[in-house]
């Protein structure tokens, strides 16, 4: 029976809340769909009734949940139309299963001179794999241009593609684009040379009907949590051929037939590629999960989904200073919309909307030269729309008036978060900018949001004389930036390092009645603690400032410039 899509919304538990005083509007689905109940009851009902190891015990449980498991793999195989289910691998997700076929697929048609092709709209899943490869073996990586509107160039695909070009591995639709790229038009252009077409389908699989024999993909992964099933478990699809020649990952349990001291023989596909105990409920899940697709069905998804963004893409368009970035057509596009909003930072945005209960994403989308191409640090995503009905997603752009100043509306609401004296030092920040003499510098980046920030400063008689910052941030972390610079001016590294010390401790949070006062202006950060996402926002500035610090004690003797790019560590 096909579902009709109207109750959909009621049938995801979660959605059924209050978030900050509103109700619940997810759009992060690009980053992890929601779970229907149908799914939910698919796990508590394998642990309440069959729980038990797969392909080993000959007791009833056992079957049952080797028969779940195995049935499972079948659903796969009719959901993307494979061959056979021997084809089907479960993986932990799309990015260990383009892993393994970078890794254990990769360097036996690989060779130094060779050259593998992806393109600029790749998420890292399915680029750094490539990257590793690359430098292994010798062999070039090459990226396929986009076209100003970021769809892909197939002309200049077609002019990269020859007989070098051993692997061609692309997105089927992009996390941040939206786009979806012609696969089969590809799949045949890498097999006039007889080499391989590998397919990153994390973002196409819960939008479209995929038939992977139809593409002719060599390769196909996905992920059960973008696609309504549970995290912890995804999807290698490859032609039975190929992914003979894959050699095991893991070696261990389930995957062998016969150990012996010096030797053992191996299982026969999909088990070989299976070592160890698999995530079973979370395959049971899935199964749950593509029979609730099912009764959807994937072009009636499609279908709903182009329906919603044909709306928001021309809603979104009326609003002023906002930029959608991708092709414009909803016909081009899944229901993944990425945008920035003038003069506030996507961090920003994503937090006024949390405070209307709408959950998007900020920051690079794990695309960090997609966005180098599109020349942004981050950007806001709202993701497939597929399962909100159409009255609610329109209550929501309605919001979006363009006489309204959207970015006061919202910042209206964060009081506590954008306090006026926040807003005066982001939009005026102090010591923003460059030194002439210089005695150590240091950048720090964000990784999380892409933010970037450059610290200098001067020293004279043992204190800070000087001191500037540079980059791009977010509200917060620019006038972080600039109440610190404030703060410590003039202050010896010691007498700096116990502000930071006492910054940080107040970010922690745990000593509520303390008096901040040491940290003048900064003081007022004290609020970003109720914002768990934006602490590190406020820390950024402070942590470049104790690193800077650190290298001046290590430097100090030899009175050398420090000059050096660090990371934070993410989350
Ligand atoms: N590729 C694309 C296009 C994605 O959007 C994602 C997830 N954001 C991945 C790969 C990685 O998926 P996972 O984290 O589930 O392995």
């Amino acid at each position: 029976m096909v579902k009709s899509l109207n109750n959909i919304r009621q049938e995801f538990p979660i959605l059924d809340q209050i978030v900050n005083d509103e109700p619940l509007i997810y759009l992060d689905n690009a980053a992890t769909t929601q779970k229907p109940q149908a799914v939910i009851d698919a796990i508590v009902d394998y642990y309440q009734t069959d729980n038990a190891n797969v392909h080993r015990g000959v007791h009833t449980l056992a079957e049952r949940a080797t028969e779940q498991y195995e049935a499972a793999r079948q659903k796969v195989q009719r959901f993307i139309n494979a061959d056979q289910s021997a084809e089907i691998i479960f993986t932990k997700g799309t990015t260990q299963s383009l892993n393994w076929v970078a890794s254990h697929f990769g360097p036996q048609v690989v060779q130094a001179g060779d050259e593998i092709l992806i393109s600029y709209m790749e998420h890292h899943s399915n680029l750094v794999p490539w990257q590793q490869l690359a430098q292994q073996t010798g062999a070039k990586l090459v990226y396929i241009d986009l076209l100003p509107d970021g769809q892909l160039d197939l002309a200049d695909a077609k002019a990269k593609i020859g007989p070098r070009t051993k692997i061609v591995s692309l997105t089927h639709a992009s996390n941040v684009l939206g786009v979806v790229n012609p696969i089969q038009a590809i799949a045949q252009l890498v097999h006039q040379f007889g080499n391989y077409l590998v397919v990153d389908g994390a973002q196409a699989i819960p939008h479209m009907p995929v038939d992977v024999q139809d593409l002719d993909a060599d390769f196909y992964a996905f992920s059960g949590h973008k696609m309504l099933g549970p995290t912890g478990i995804g999807v290698l699809y490859g032609k039975k051929t190929l992914l003979e020649q894959v050699t095991p990952v893991e070696y261990g349990g389930e995957m062998i037939d016969f150990v012996e001291l010096q030797q053992s023989t191996f299982k026969e596909l999909p088990w070989r590629l299976e070592g160890g105990t698999p995530n079973i409920e979370g395959a049971i899940a899935l199964g749950a999960a593509i029979d609730y697709l099912n009764q959807i069905g994937m072009a009636q998804i499609q279908a709903h989904e182009q329906a919603l963004v044909a709306k928001a893409i021309p809603a979104l368009q009326t609003i002023d200073g906002l930029t959608i970035y991708g092709p414009q057509n909803a016909q081009d596009r899944t229901g993944v919309i990425a945008f920035n909003l003038d003069n506030l930072h996507p961090h920003d945005l994503a937090t006024a909307l949390d405070m209307e209960g709408v959950a998007v994403r900020a920051g690079h989308h794990c695309a960090q030269p997609l966005m180098k191409w599109l020349n942004v640090a981050a950007t806001a995503r709202a993701s497939s729309i597929y399962i909100i009905r159409k009255p609610m997603l329109i209550n929501w752009f309605k919001q979006f008036k363009p006489q309204r100043s959207f970015s006061k509306m919202a910042l209206s609401k964060l009081d506590n978060l954008y306090r006026q004296v926040i807003l005066d030092h982001s939009q005026h920040p102090h010591h923003h900018g460059h030194l002439d003499t210089v005695d150590h510098e240091i950048e720090l980046r964000n990784p999380t949001c892409g933010d970037v920030l450059q610290l200098e400063i001067a020293l004279q008689d043992g204190k800070i004389s000087q001191i500037a910052f540079s980059g791009e941030g977010c509200t917060i972390s620019q006038a972080s930036a600039s109440m610190m610079t404030d703060a410590v001016l003039g202050k010896t590294p010691a007498q700096a390092e116990t502000m930071i010390e006492r910054f940080s401790d107040m970010m922690i949070g745990d000593r509520p009645d303390e008096d901040w006062e040491i940290l003048e202006d900064a003081a007022i950060l004290q609020g970003v603690q109720q914002f768990p996402a934006r602490i590190k926002c406020a820390t950024l500035a402070w942590k470049a400032l104790h690193k800077a610090l650190i290298s001046d004690q290590h430097s100090a003797v030899s009175g050398q410039i420090v000059n050096h790019a660090e990371t934070e560590e993410t989350d």
